[in-house]
């Protein structure tokens, strides 16, 4: 750790770098907290490439705080779908109500105010602050922890209370005082550009010559494995319905984890489809066909009517640590069933809802099935019950 006039030389080293080498980035050329903010949340768990696309629609439509607390939570969600985790968008939008309502509009300058908006937490409110208003909070993140741990050889789990504990203090002493959101900027462009979690690239790297574990040699080791949760594998099953006029049915977004699907089985299904709008589906297991069909007809109530359940190529789909594999079945039927809280939607255009990837997958699959001139992989007759279209 530099101390003294080493630590002086050492910030002027990494900020002069980060003046002459930092992306242009659209979050950069213009700094207003709103702009620090959503770009803040959209970079959790997301690449930099991925996200500005989204940055740059999501500016267009809610320019400011706002737009986006006056926005229905449905257009908000369309305009995150594809970035995933969700949560995030229903947070911000709920943190903007809050600014609104309790700040005049503006993103709050303390810390205890920004901490107790939805979805900020210690990281997030620390690079906001800093960035937007020169406060003198240090960031620390998986991608800074880990420039920490190599520059000071940090041995064994960063995520460790205690260990994360120290690298939180390490950071605070190395925060540069006169330019506090450069400082945080130029530390997290450091992890994302030449400190990377492979090949770390310390022949380019600005403060090599303060590196401990670039002198040890052990830079490509740092840091340690932490032991990752199992990955668990869950089966599902959706029901595709495509009518003569190549429309399908999505179920609105199930508001609650349990009991949410129509047949009543409680089940992972609201996690997994994000609680967005979603292909009927349920939790299956070896034989999905007759599963689904069950699931099927209970949904659809009395009246009988036999369909065709057409298999489709399988979709894998991995969220946090559950490994999704989901049948996704064709059922053609003339006119779409009518399903309490369903709509029709043309199934090569799922634009103008919000749906999470594994939808877009499940539709995608369909899709390439009814293009290929191969046969069905599998076909299951099932009496499912249906009536006339009332939907959308
Ligand atoms: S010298 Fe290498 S390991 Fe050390 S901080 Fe720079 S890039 Fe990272």
């Amino acid at each position: 750790m530099p101390k003294g006039s080493e630590l002086a030389r050492f910030r002027k080293q990494l900020l002069t770098w980060f003046q002459q080498f930092q992306r242009d980035l659209p979050w950069r050329r213009d700094i207003d907290p709103y702009r620090v903010w959503l770009s803040e949340i959209m970079l959790q768990q997301t690449r930099v490439a991925a996200v500005i696309p989204y940055y740059e629609r999501f500016l267009e439509r809610f320019p400011d705080v706002r737009a986006l607390a006056e926005a229905p939570q449905e257009e908000v969600l369309r305009l995150w779908s594809g970035l995933g985790y969700y949560s995030r968008a229903r947070n911000l939008q709920k943190a903007a109500q809050a600014i609104v309502a309790k700040h005049g509009g503006t993103f709050p300058k303390s810390l205890e105010d920004a901490l107790a908006l939805p979805g900020i937490g210690a990281y997030t409110a620390a690079a906001i602050l800093s960035i937007a208003y020169g406060k003198e909070l240090a960031v620390l993140d998986g991608n800074v922890a880990r420039v920490l741990a190599r520059l000071c050889a940090v041995r064994g789990d960063l995520r460790a209370p205690k260990r994360w504990q120290a690298l939180q203090e390490r950071a605070d002493s190395l925060l540069d005082h006169e330019s506090p959101g450069n400082w945080n900027q130029a530390m997290m462009e450091l992890g994302a550009t030449l400190c990377t979690p492979r090949s770390p690239q310390c022949l380019l790297c600005p403060v090599a010559d303060a590196c401990e574990a670039r002198k040890l040699g052990i830079a490509e080791l740092l840091p340690e494995k932490r032991r990752k949760r199992e990955a668990v594998a869950v089966v599902l099953a959706a029901a595709v319905f495509v009518d003569a006029k190549e429309r399908t049915l999505l179920l609105a977004p199930p508001t609650s984890e349990k009991g949410a699907n129509p047949a009543g089985v409680a089940d992972h299904v609201p996690t997994l489809v994000s609680k967005m709008w979603h292909f009927p589906t349920v939790s299956a297991s070896e034989d999905p066909a007759p599963e689904l069909g069950r699931f099927v007809r209970a949904m659809l109530g009395k009246r009988a009517l036999t369909f065709d359940l057409e298999a489709a190529e399988k979709v894998r789909h991995a969220v946090t640590y559950r490994d999704i594999t989901i049948f996704p079945f064709r059922i053609s039927c003339k006119t779409l069933p009518q399903v309490a809280g369903a709509e029709a939607f043309p199934l090569d255009d799922l634009s103008s809802i919000a749906i999470s990837n594994l939808t877009r997958k499940v539709a995608a699959s369909v899709l390439a099935q009814a293009r290929s001139t191969k046969r069905p992989l599998h076909r299951v007759t099932v009496a499912v019950r249906a009536a006339s279209a009332g939907n959308r």
